[in-house]
This record gives C-alpha cells, structure tokens and sequence, in this order.
C-alpha cells in the first residue's frame, strides 16, 4: 500500500505531515511520489492563502478521476476556514482536523467515518457550536474591537485531542533539522490573516514533552532544531503556572544544550513584537546553542497601517525590540516579515515603512505583496492599492534589502564561521549550508559524508544573501 502527501502553506504544516507520514506509515503504507501509484492521497490544505486553495482544487479534481481506475482514499487536514471545509467535504473522502490526526487510523479503516470536524455537512455557525460546547470544545464569539463582529464561531481544540497530535513521533524530513511544534493556534486577529479561524486559539504543549523531543532529536545528531508556532513567545501564557514561560523554555533548552556535549543550533519562528520581552533576548544570550538569530516580523513601519492589521504595537516598541536585540545580541541576525500595499496604505504610509528598512537593516525580509485572505477580516475592505504600485513598492523595499545584505554579509570576509552543511551545491563539487545566523553559503567540497554537520568555514567572497568559503577544519 502506498501513500501521498501534498503539503501547502507554512512551516507548521510541513511539521504536520511529519506527523502525518509518521502515523500513515504505522499503518504499513510506504510513501510514494507518483500520484498514480497511490492508494491513499492526503492533502495538508492552507486557507490562508487563495493559491494554495486553487492547488486544492485542482489536484482533488485530478485524484477524483484516478478513482475510475483504482480504488483510492483522498483526505484534506491543515488550515481550514469553514466556507472551504463545506467544499471539501463534497470533494474528499476524510475531511479532519489536524487534532484528529491521532483517529486517523481509525478513520481510514472505517472509511468515511464522521469526524467533529466534519459531522455537519452543512456548516451552521450556530449548531456547530452547540454541539462542539456539548462535545467538550470551547467556543467564543468573535467580536468587540477586534473589528471581526458578526463573524461566526472559532473553536478551540480540546487539550486532549491536540495533546494526541503532539504525541505521534513525527518522521522528520531531513536527518540534520527538525521543527517541534511548541504551540497550536493564534489569539492575535491581525486582520490581514485567517489563521485564528483555521487553527484556534492557542494552545501550549507541556514544555515536558518538548524539552523530551529536544533532547531526543539531539541524542539523533540533529543541528538544527527550530520551535514552531504562531506566536511563539507567547507560548506558556494559556497554562500560568502550569507550563514554563517562554523564556524559561528556552533557558532550560540552554542549560541542557551547552551541557550535553554535542553542537546543535535551536531557533524559534515566529514571535509577535507585542509579547517580546528582554528575558528573551538574554536567556539567548547566556548559551551557545541559543542561535544568535531572531525573526520578528513587523509588517508595517507605519503606526496607523499597524493599528489598522490590529498588530498592537508601535513602530516605536518595535525599535525598542530592535535596539534590545543589537544591545543584548550584538552578532545576531534579524529577519522581518513586510507587506505592501495593504489595503488603505497611502504613499506616506509606504515611507515610513522605507524609513523604517533603512533604519533597521535587516539582514532578510519576507515582503509580500498584499492580497485579500479569504475569511480574514481585512478581505471585506477594499484591496485598493494597484498593482503596479504594490510592485514598484516591493521592489523598492528588496533594493534596500539587498544593499543591507551585501554590507552585513562583506563584513563577514575573511572570518571563520561555523556552518551547517545541507546538501550538494548546484554548483558541481560544492557543498551549500547555512550559517547560524541563516545566510547560505557554499564551499568547495565533495565530501558528502558532510552533508549534516556543522563544520567550520573561512568566508572567501561575499554577496547580498550569498557567502562562498573555504573549509576549516574537520566537523565534530
Ligand atoms: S500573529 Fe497575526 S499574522 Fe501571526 S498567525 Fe496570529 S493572526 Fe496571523
């Protein structure tokens, strides 16, 4: 028996199929590339974005047809606004929650089993929440300022289910990086984004079992380890009391990691600007294998702009954050998440976030230029920037991005720096690999035995986004 698995959107969702594989694969199914060749096909869907949904589409239609030769079992799991969840119920065999994944089995060999997720076939705002308050799940009202009123009911997962989730021992893609999802859902609302309605409202994972996979996957030789979640340093604050903070999360990963005797570089993705505090930043600080690299998307360098995303902070708190980390981290890199052309940004808007990217120099930005997200709030305000404009302003921002990266990364010449090394090169007879600060570089070497360790390289040349070297010394 063979399986498929096609991920869209985020990191969180490749963290997902990872468990997903992980419990397909228990039930004796062997991964296969070739659609064709499938008997189970699962789809880990993003709501977040039209694309994504379009692919959805697309490739159910195409699977639906390899039905009249074969006997096939489809599903669709992921980031799952209600409207499409209607759609794919008609579409798809399985339609579940990513907290059902634990039933899955179960599902499959039942096929066609109803999940809480999918019971109703028509999706009632009202009915689903009074049976989901009656199955034990909590349901809240979306409204007040959040600018969400008259939006219907967001769920939140019962601990148990997405406690079974987490439990599944994922099959990791890669045999030197692993992403441990710390966290489920978002309680944030930025209008521009739908994933409160497709994942809920957050939820922490015992910091127990993640120190227990933190240290499983370092015992496994894994280099680089990266806690997921939509808000990241929020992480703790559902449970007072009864989970670590944030910060102390990180200072027990630091205690275990600078004491175990193996190199590994521990990053988190993503945290929010409003709940970034300087405790953070010196448990960082304290230990070695606390990579000395930090993403805070801010999005906007304009204080209206972020009210308007219901960001809640200030372009002003997110310079305090900005000078905090230089202070505190001074050879740390800082990556942003931007975008343009959301809806109502005028030109002086646009300038203060050009200030903003001069200021702060960031050594990576993810610039995006907006589009509406179906079931976000934002989708019901007018997409009224053209297109051409939110163009040239994407190109401006990558202009000064790449000026900012060329300078930073012509500072690191002729300094030796530890590299993670993560596979061949295009370039023939080359090895590519990251620095702890996640700039790729390259060095000459056919060594593939490399490939996965963190080894030591003098930088020869330079370039916006780019290092080349040469090796040091032999790896650990
Ligand atoms: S913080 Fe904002 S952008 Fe990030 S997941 Fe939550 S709502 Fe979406």
């Amino acid at each position: 028996m063979k399986y498929h698995l096609v991920t869209l959107g985020c990191q969180m969702n490749k963290s997902d199929s990872e468990r997903i594989a992980a419990v397909v694969e228990e039930l004796g199914y062997v991964l296969t590339d070739v659609e064709e060749e499938a008997d189970l096909i699962g789809i880990v869907a993003c709501s977040v974005r039209q694309a994504a949904i379009d692919r959805v589409y697309s490739k159910i239609h195409k699977w639906n047809q390899l039905k009249h030769t074969k006997s096939l079992l489809t599903f669709v799991t992921g980031c799952i606004l209600p409207a499409d969840r209607e759609k794919f119920l008609k579409l798809f065999d399985l339609c579940f929650q990513i907290s059902e994944m634990p039933e899955l089995p179960a599902m499959i060999r039942q096929y066609g089993v109803p999940t809480p997720f999918s019971s109703n076939g028509r999706f009632d705002p009202a009915e689903d929440a009074a049976r989901l308050a009656a199955e034990g799940f909590e349901s809240i009202e979306f409204g007040g300022h959040k600018a969400i009123a008259g939006r219907p009911v967001m769920m939140k997962q019962p601990e148990t289910r997405i406690a079974g989730f987490w439990d599944i021992t994922p099959h990791y893609q890669s045999r030197s990086e692993a992403y441990i999802p710390i966290q489920n859902g978002c309680d944030k609302f930025c209008t521009f984004c739908a994933v409160p309605y497709t994942r809920g409202r957050e939820i922490s994972r015992p910091s127990e079992d993640i120190l227990a996979e933190v240290r499983r996957l370092v015992g496994q030789g894994y280099r680089s380890i990266t806690l997921l979640g939509q808000n990241v340093n929020s992480y703790g604050r559902d449970k007072p009391g009864k989970e670590l903070r944030f910060a102390e999360l990180l200072e027990e990963i630091g205690k275990f990691g600078d004491a175990c005797g193996e190199r590994f570089w521990l990053y988190f993705t993503s945290p929010h600007p409003r709940d970034m505090q300087d405790d953070v930043l010196e448990v960082i600080a304290r230990y070695d294998c606390l990579a000395k690299q930090i993403h805070l998307p801010v999005q906007s360098g304009d204080n209206k702009l972020l009210i308007r995303m219901n960001r809640n902070h200030s372009v002003q708190d997110y310079r305090r954050i900005v000078d905090a980390i230089r202070r505190l981290l001074p050879t740390a890199t800082l990556f942003t998440d931007i975008i343009v052309g959301f809806s109502g940004e005028t030109d002086a808007q646009f300038a203060n976030t050009v200030t903003l990217m001069e200021e702060v120099e960031f050594d990576m930005a993810f610039i995006a230029r907006y589009s509406p997200r179906p079931g976000a709030a934002s989708a019901r305000w007018d997409d009224d920037v053209r297109p051409d404009i939110k163009k040239e302003r994407m190109h401006r921002l990558s202009e000064i991005l790449r000026v900012h990266s060329e300078k930073h990364n012509a500072r690191m010449l002729g300094g030796v720096y530890p590299v993670l090394v993560t596979g061949q090169d295009r370039k023939d007879g080359y090895l590519s690999g990251l620095t702890e600060g996640k700039i790729n570089m390259r060095f000459a070497s056919a060594d593939t035995s490399l490939i996965g360790q963190i080894v030591d390289v003098e930088i020869t040349r330079t370039a916006a986004f780019a290092l080349e070297g040469q090796l040091r010394e032999n790896p650990l």
